[in-house]
């Protein structure tokens, strides 16, 4: 079968004339369908930026990244568009919307798909119960703790039933047992629906909930077979 995600000799560039700098050295990986890969490596490392390249926010500059079978080295608009529809984004910080509801804030995930409104509200709360959010659907964001709005930016991330979730350091701004909590809640959800996960992180506390870890340093992945004894 296809890899869902594959990238080929990418390369990325920050900056102009005499200021270029390159960021990403000639990556290569695929992802396959259901896995749940973890992205690791030092601050500065490339992480992030990759993330953005492959959710189709950055345009490709050298190299291949295809997603979903579509190719995203010169993409238009649309495509770029619709490869980001199939995609559920959570970032460290929530992102949520303070004058929103829990359940506002994940029904504004559900607009752009083309389903009734009865069902739209059934999918809210099975997905917000899911996360054990039931009792705070109509909490905003301020009556809820940082462990809280993270189950509400996954719930959010998955009720559109995605393909593909990218997490960029979900667990940064929680405690340990909040930390771990979310991501279990993101993989259980995630292995239901068939979604596949690559989420960053360098809390090394959540490793083992990956089937895959892949590792970054100076803008280079690290061959991952090299990977077990790093993690000890
Ligand atoms: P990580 O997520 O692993 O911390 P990033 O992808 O955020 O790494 O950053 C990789 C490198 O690119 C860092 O040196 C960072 O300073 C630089 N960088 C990130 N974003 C930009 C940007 N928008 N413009 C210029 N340099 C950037
Ligand atoms: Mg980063």
């Amino acid at each position: 079968m296809q890899p869902i995600i594959s990238v080929r000799h990418l390369n990325h560039y920050y900056g102009q004339g005499s200021l270029k700098k390159q960021i990403l050295f000639d990556i290569n990986l695929d992802i396959n369908r259901g896995e749940i890969i973890i992205l690791t490596g030092p601050s500065g490392s490339g992480k992030t930026t990759l993330l953005t390249l492959m959710g189709g926010l950055r345009s490709i500059q050298e190299g291949n990244l295809s997603i979903l079978e579509q190719e995203l080295l010169h993409a238009t608009k649309e495509q770029m568009t619709l490869a980001r529809r199939s995609i559920g984004f959570i970032f460290q910080a929530h992102n949520l919307l303070n004058f929103l509801t829990a359940y506002q804030n994940v029904e504004m995930a559900l607009e752009i798909q083309d389903i009734t409104a009865a069902e739209a509200d059934t999918r809210i709360r099975a997905v917000l119960g899911a996360v054990g959010l039931e009792h705070r659907m109509d909490y905003y964001p301020s009556g809820l703790s940082g462990g809280q709005k993270q189950r509400v930016a996954i719930a959010r991330a998955l009720v559109s039933q995605p393909k593909i979730i990218l997490a960029d350091e979900p667990t940064a701004a929680l405690d340990k047992k909040s930390g771990r909590d979310v991501v279990e809640i993101m993989e259980n959800l995630a292995r239901e629906q068939g979604c596949t996960i690559l989420l960053v992180t360098h809390d090394n506390r959540i490793l083992d909930l990956a089937d895959r870890i892949i590792y970054m340093e100076d803008g280079y992945l690290v061959n991952s077979s090299n990977i077990a004894t790093l993690v000890q």
